[in-house]
């Protein structure tokens, strides 16, 4: 089964889903976390990625669709994969249910997606105590504006399959662990 984590850059959802994963022994996807590696390496997908990134523009949908999808191939029937960073915008989220629809054997499909809400303050100060390459501040303002372009849109789109969960990403990051964990719980078949 999928768990989406959904929300702005800043809004913690890698440090909480790489605390649920290895707590859990549940699969960890950071599509940011892939890409920062392909860079790394100067691979095809690394060198035509990079240029977005160092803008805080989005990676070309076909080719994050075709990094995921390769990803999904390879789930077991009762895997459970922490999908962070992606979906991203609308036509990935819509490859991502098609993907789910005609796999043979299936992965399971989304059980959740927990969309981690912050003020905008709070997210900025992370970013800019993270310092990571695209963490300058001209960039964190693009991406914060892609996100509410592109991304924010999502919101309302798992909203309406009635597959959002709303976490407070406001608080220390045990609470924000314990919630996680609870409403993941809550869908996982026992
Ligand atoms: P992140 O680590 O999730 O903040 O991602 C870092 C950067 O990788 C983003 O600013 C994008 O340039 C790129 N990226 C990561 N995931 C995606 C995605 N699903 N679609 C497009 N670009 C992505």
């Amino acid at each position: 089964m999928i768990f989406i984590f959904l929300g702005a850059p800043g809004a913690g959802k890698g440090t909480q889903a790489d605390m649920a994963a290895s707590s859990q022994g549940w699969i960890h996807l950071s599509t940011g976390d892939v890409l920062r590696e392909e860079v790394a390496k100067e691979s095809d997908l690394g060198q035509a990625a990079n240029e977005y990134m160092s803008r805080g523009d989005l990676v070309p949908d076909r080719l994050m669709v075709d990094m995921v999808a390769g990803r999904l191939a390879e789930l077991n029937v009762d895997d459970v994969l922490l999908l962070d960073g992606f979906p991203r915008s609308r036509p990935q989220a819509e490859a991502l249910a098609e993907a789910l629809k005609t796999r043979a054997g299936g992965s399971g499909g989304v059980g959740s997606a927990l969309y981690f809400r912050a003020p905008e303050s709070v997210l900025t100060a992370r970013l800019l105590g993270r310092g990571r390459k695209d963490d300058r501040e001209d960039v964190i303002q693009n991406r914060l504006r892609v996100y509410s372009e592109t991304t924010e849109p999502l919101v309302a789109y798992y909203r309406e399959q009635g597959l959002l969960v709303e976490i407070d990403a406001d608080r220390t990051v045990e609470e924000i662990q314990a919630d996680v964990l609870d409403r993941i719980g809550a869908v996982l078949p026992h």
